[in-house]
């Protein structure tokens, strides 16, 4: 827990996990100024810990900052927290594959003032969880809801911002996914309502195949999707394993259309929680495609064994992404 007050970072400490105390006032009860983070330390074969692009997360964390008018945390101090939290007992981070340490870095305005004004006091906290494997019977794909009803972000808004507020805004879109029969809410644009932005909490992937190419396509980041470091570390890995990887818009018309034709044939979302998801079913008012045929696709597959060898060491970090506690 690292206050902030008087302009500065004041000395932090490592506490209990607990309640905090707040007051009634405090403005991010009211006004939600609040961000977050979450990435995960895995335990190596050699018995050390590491943290993946946790150096991202602390960028991502302080732009996030910057939109909501919060003050910038220095890198190395978010670092730290995570760093002196994991050093206390490294027996926290399970040891088996798929299984991780994931920590959750959140910043909350505590100034008690009802006024609409940027706060003067903060509040760093950060704490840990361990986090069991997210398929724990095999991975399987999910099924999502094209929400036509509700956005998640608009030009100018915090979209790409990892702030409390995003994630209110798309609750009830979520709880309508869930009573479609799906597990999660695939986002469009909010000007067209046509092109495809993210899903609740994960990035997504078109894989598409002609001939002997591969190539995975993600939506551009357009300033109203969160900029998911999966999603950024999977460009690279995607031309690491010999695929082409394109950034670009891709409307839900043209989703249809190239399921429809073969061109695409497979879909997945990735973020730090579930890693890589495949997506078996699309669903909207009034359409539904299935995408390979529902069953987990071969590129989808080849990157999650990828990404999760790099995480757990077990294939070389070429990239520098592991960082040591
Ligand atoms: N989009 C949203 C809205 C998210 O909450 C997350 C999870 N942080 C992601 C995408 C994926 O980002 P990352 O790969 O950095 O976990």
């Amino acid at each position: 827990v690292i206050p902030y007050k008087d302009g500065a970072w004041q000395t932090g400490e490592v506490k209990p996990y607990g309640p905090l105390s707040l007051d009634p006032s405090a403005s991010s009860l009211h006004y939600g100024q609040s961000i977050f983070e979450g990435f995960k330390a895995f335990s190596q074969p050699d018995g050390s810990v590491k943290t993946f692009r946790s150096e991202q997360n602390a960028e991502r964390f302080n732009r996030s900052a910057a939109r909501m008018a919060m003050p910038a945390i220095p890198p190395e101090l978010f670092l730290k927290a995570a760093d002196a939290l994991i050093n206390l007992d490294k027996g926290w981070v399970p040891k088996n594959v798929g299984e991780s340490l994931y920590l959750r870095p959140l910043m909350i305005a505590t100034d008690p003032f009802l006024g609409v004004r940027p706060a003067t006091e903060y509040l760093f906290v950060l704490f840990a969880s361990p986090a069991g494997a997210y398929f724990p019977s095999g991975v399987k794909p999910v099924n999502v809801w094209i929400s036509e009803d509700f956005v998640r972000a608009a030009p100018g808004g915090t979209g790409e911002a990892k702030c409390a507020g995003n994630y209110a805004a798309s609750l009830v879109a979520q709880a309508q996914a869930l009573e479609k029969g799906c597990d999660q809410v695939v986002w469009l644009d909010a000007v067209h309502r046509e092109f495809v932005e993210e899903m609740g909490g994960m990035n997504l992937f078109f894989v598409y195949k002609e001939g002997d190419k591969t190539t995975v396509v993600t939506p551009e980041l357009t300033g109203t999707l969160l900029p998911g470091i999966t999603r950024l570390s999977l460009l690279q890995l995607a031309r690491d394993l010999g695929f082409a990887a394109e950034e670009r818009k891709l409307s839900v018309q043209q989703w249809r259309d190239d399921i429809a034709a073969g061109r695409m044939t497979e879909v997945f979302a990735c973020g730090t929680a579930a890693v890589i998801t495949p997506v078996g079913k699309a669903k909207a008012n009034g359409f539904e495609m299935t995408i390979n045929n529902g069953e987990n696709g071969p590129v989808t597959m080849a990157l999650r064994e990828a990404l999760l060898a790099i995480q757990h060491g077990t294939a070389a970090d070429k990239h520098g992404w592991m960082r040591t506690i």
